[in-house]
């Protein structure tokens, strides 16, 4: 039994009847307890799977129709809803959190029998970009486990990456599908804001976050986004992106696109095997038909500094309900005035949740505000200024999803701003709403390299094509776990 096979392939050899459900299923399980020790991409493996698996077969061999997954097997970064399953965010705080119902992503995948193998590892509350943040251990990137794997969606892309399931959901509040998708070289895309619900998705910084797929292939980013996203009444940031097909037209290419290559995440802090990857891909794009030109984005230089205010100050105000009496965990009241009680419910939090949430409160505060908060939302609309500009005269952008190679374990975790500056070519996406994908591109001394292309809002469907003409260039070898 091959687990090493694309969504597409898979469901193709259900369909054929090559492969049954429970088969594969029950292989992918055996997969996880062999290679999970190591990777640690799952906080918990569903109970149920084979039971789901076994219902799929039984209406493909009765004949019944099935939905377009057929049974594929998904993670699902684990702040995320799923009906009665455990949703911890990683957190010590949501340790015995039973989500009441389903997001509307995880809704529309049973629909399409999906079945869910599990829930993913993350940084707690998808702040930070390593696993390492994760209250329950870090994940190690199958690349080299010794390395991390990328975050916040670590455990989504490491699962996807090591064969432990097929295709997987993340959430991309600043790069958290980008990053760990470039880490452990799969695909990850972040789409337009708006495209896909976030109900059901435990915010973080809801402005400017989106649930994004991780997937093997570009095609197979494609069918999830066609499963996944449109409007939903219960998320009034939705658009009407319901009619569009992202899988049909995908092999259309980029013959006579003009992309921009941003100056500004090219830079003195990109690694040189990072800038040689770009050359390369920029090489490959004007082969493929495309003409490239640098082009300058001056706020980009703002950008992650904006962004950790903006989010450090949504997270404080969606993260005030972890107060122990609406969401939390139990210890007796006796002993505590009000402010000590909540005070003592949130020590739960681990250090990077609540650095987030000492800045959010600071920054927005009477006094602070005109110094830290509105000054990062005039870069945010200056940006999506220049970005719309730029987008005027280009269809495309590119840039290496991140400056540097994968790192390795506890390098970066007691150094914040170091930290907070990988995010340096991912957050703009974020800030102006823009799709942004990252493709697997090259291997530098056994470590992935991730290609970023951003193109224009609900401009998703081109973004695609062009993502996969790049991914069509190169020839990457195994992941060699
Ligand atoms: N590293 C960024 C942060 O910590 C991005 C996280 C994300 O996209 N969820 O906020």
């Amino acid at each position: 039994m091959n687990l090493k096979i694309s969504a597409l392939e898979y469901v193709q050899e259900v369909q054929s009847g090559n492969i049954s459900v429970e088969d594969y299923v029950s292989k992918t399980i055996e997969r996880i307890s062999k290679v999970d020790e190591k990777i640690h991409a799952f906080l918990s493996v569903s109970e149920n799977v084979l039971d789901q698996a076994r219902m799929i077969d039984k209406k493909v061999r009765s004949g019944e129709k099935v939905g377009a997954c057929y049974g594929m097997p998904i993670s699902i970064k684990d702040n995320i809803c799923i009906k009665d399953g455990k949703t911890t965010c990683a957190s010590k705080m949501l340790e015995n959190f039973v989500a009441p119902y389903d997001a509307t992503v995880i809704q529309k995948l049973k629909q399409q029998d999906a079945v869910f193998v599990g829930k993913a590892n993350l940084d707690e509350f998808a702040m930070g970009l390593t696993t390492e943040f994760s209250a329950y251990g870090a994940s190690g990137n199958p690349w080299n486990t010794d390395y991390v794997p990328g975050g916040s969606s670590g455990g989504s892309a490491a699962s996807v990456s090591a064969f432990e399931c097929v295709a997987s959901l993340g959430s991309d509040t600043g790069g958290s599908v980008r990053n760990p998708a470039s880490f452990c070289s799969v695909v990850g895309y972040k789409p337009t804001y708006g495209l896909i619900s976030r109900f059901g998705l435990i915010s973080y910084a809801n402005s400017i976050e989106q649930i994004g797929p991780l997937t093997r292939t570009v095609k197979d980013s494609a069918f999830m986004l066609n499963i996944i996203s449109g409007l939903d009444t219960n998320d009034n940031t939705t658009i009407d992106g319901n009619e569009q097909d992202f899988l049909s037209g995908i092999e259309y290419g980029i013959e006579g696109k003009k992309i921009g290559i941003i100056k500004e995440m090219v830079g003195e802090g990109t690694a040189p095997e990072v800038l040689a990857a770009t050359n390369d891909a920029v090489s490959k794009l004007e082969g493929l038909g495309a003409t490239c030109e640098e082009v300058s984005l001056d706020m980009v230089k703002y950008s992650v500094a904006a962004y950790y205010t903006i989010t450090a100050t949504e997270a404080g105000s969606n993260l005030a309900r972890y107060d122990n009496l609406r969401y939390g965990y139990e210890f007796p009241v006796e002993g505590y005035e009000f402010n000590s009680y909540i005070a003592k419910a949130r020590r739960r939090f681990g250090p990077e949740v609540t650095r987030r949430m000492i800045i959010g409160g600071f920054v927005p505060s009477a006094g602070q505000a005109g110094k830290y908060f509105l000054k990062a939302l005039k870069v945010k609309s200056k940006l999506t200024r220049e970005v719309g500009e730029v987008f005027e005269r280009f269809d495309l952008l590119v840039a290496p999803t991140v400056p540097v190679l994968p790192f390795k374990k506890g390098e970066k975790i007691d150094d914040p701003i170091a930290l907070f500056q990988v995010d340096l070519n991912t957050v703009t996406a974020n800030l102006t709403g823009r799709p942004a994908v990252s493709v697997p591109f090259a291997i530098s001394n056994g470590l992935p390299i991730g290609m970023q292309l951003i193109a224009d809002s609900n401009h998703d469907k081109m973004l695609l094509q062009a993502a996969y003409a790049l991914e069509q260039t190169v020839n990457l070898p195994e992941v060699p776990i």
